[in-house]
């Protein structure tokens, strides 16, 4: 169930209303609204919300609207919002905004390394992705790694360095937090909060991330085995902390052939577009895990219809500290970039040719 908040409901009436939804809910902290389209809204568990309590709601001098939604996921759901969600990246920062989402923007490009090696590493890739064409950097300063030899990031230095990137290049940055203690430490110097596939489901950081006081968008990525309904639950629950702004990432899942890293469910493209009014990125590079494969999958996403493209770069794939086998130099992503642009004009053309056939 969706509650819309009346615009001008006083606080008094507000309070009064936050009290009741705490006494129907048994919630012992406070109820987050989430602003949506310019309305402010609150979702409860439909369950919880009997007939005498939805009688006691509608008496509610703050309340507006009372909406049933059946899907389990409510806010991110098409059927509570029907227009795409545009996402607004590089707000309150100086660089660059960029449009992630929404009918009239073109697919983003984001790029970068894996892992945040060094000042040169980073700040050397940095120029050449934008040089490429990309619009956003992305760089791991926290990684988590499958084992704890492996390299796991410069942690806060990291994030240092990404800042000065972006003051470099202008372009905004995109990095993972791992635990919700640091979502605001990350978000002070990210522009997208990265939530990676190992903590799609790592409820306390969804939260945290959702409530994140800077309000930056997070990117969540695909759980490792996750089911579609698995994934847009997660969602939900960052975007009924308080933040609206979530895009999803498809990385691919876990089967069973090793040929590639995981399988990238391209067909979750077209089907997410219908359930969810969500930004969808496709991440290529940990989808396959070959480098190779990377070119055609970026194209196959953007045909497929998503909004972005998210592809790890390094200057020297060969001698990266993480994922050097799926990272392309940044001239392959020049080619990347170009042809994905040409291609996503093409179908824009061809659709504004159907729509007015
Ligand atoms: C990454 O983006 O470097 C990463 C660790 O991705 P994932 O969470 O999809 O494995
Ligand atoms: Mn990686």
């Amino acid at each position: 169930m969706i509650i819309t908040i009346r615009q001008n409901a006083s606080s008094d009436e507000r309070a009064h209303l936050m009290a009741l939804l705490c006494r129907i809910t048994g919630s012992q902290s406070p109820i987050a609204a989430t602003q949506i389209d310019g309305r402010e809204v609150i979702a409860l568990d439909q369950q919880r919300v009997d007939s005498q309590a939805q009688a006691m709601l509608q008496q509610e001098h703050a309340v507006e609207r009372l909406h049933a939604i059946k899907v389990a996921y409510q806010l991110v759901s098409r059927a509570f919002k029907s227009a795409p969600t545009r996402i607004v990246v590089g707000e309150g920062h100086d660089c660059e905004q960029v449009i992630i989402g929404g009918a009239e923007a073109s697919p983003v490009i984001i790029a970068g390394p894996c892992a945040v090696e060094s000042r040169e590493q980073l700040l050397s890739t940095a120029c050449a992705v934008k040089k490429a064409g990309a619009q956003i950097l992305r760089g791991g300063a926290f990684k988590p790694r499958t084992s704890p030899y492996q390299f796991q990031g410069l942690g806060i230095e990291g994030l240092h360095l990404l800042a000065e990137a972006r003051q470099i290049t202008g372009l905004p940055v995109i990095t993972e937090v791992m635990e919700s203690a640091m979502v605001d430490a990350v978000a002070e110097h990210a522009d997208i909060l990265q939530i990676g596939s190992r903590n799609m489901q790592n409820f306390p950081l969804l939260q945290a991330a959702g409530r994140n006081s800077l309000k930056r968008p997070v990117m969540l990525k695909r759980g490792l085995s996750s089911t579609i309904d698995e994934w847009l639950l997660a969602a939900e629950y960052i975007v009924a902390a308080g933040n609206p702004n979530v895009m999803l990432c498809e990385r691919g899942i876990r089967s069973y052939d090793p040929q590639t890293r995981n399988v990238l469910d391209l067909s979750c493209v077209p089907l997410l577009q219908q359930l969810t009014h969500l930004p969808i990125i496709v991440d290529p590079s940990h989808a396959t895990g070959k480098r190779e494969l990377v070119p055609t999958m970026s194209r196959a996403s953007i045909a497929a219809g998503a909004d972005g493209l998210i592809i790890e770069t390094h200057e020297d794939p060969d001698t990266a500290l993480c994922d050097g086998r799926q990272s392309i130099t940044p001239e392959q992503l020049r080619h990347i970039v170009h042809s994905t642009r040409t291609l996503a004009r093409l179908l824009q053309e061809e659709q504004a040719m159907l729509t007015v056939a």
